[in-house]
């Protein structure tokens, strides 16, 4: 048996690191974890790709409403 972490879900709290706006998009690497808007992320996207373990994108379920 496996045990399979989902990934933490993204709140209306949760800040994108570079402008504080919500985000949308949870980086996780090996030196830490990155919080991103949809704009950020995906500005960032191709930079940090190298180095992602996980990216979770929740931009689609959070437009949803
Ligand atoms: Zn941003």
């Amino acid at each position: 048996m496996e045990d399979i972490r989902e990934v933490e879900k993204l709140v209306a709290t949760d800040r994108c690191d570079v402008c504080g706006a919500q985000a949308y998009i949870r980086v996780q690497m090996d030196s830490g974890e990155l919080l991103f808007c949809a704009h950020h992320g995906n500005a960032n996207k191709t930079k940090l790709q190298p180095l992602v373990i996980n990216w979770h994108d929740q931009s689609e379920e959070l437009n949803k409403k």
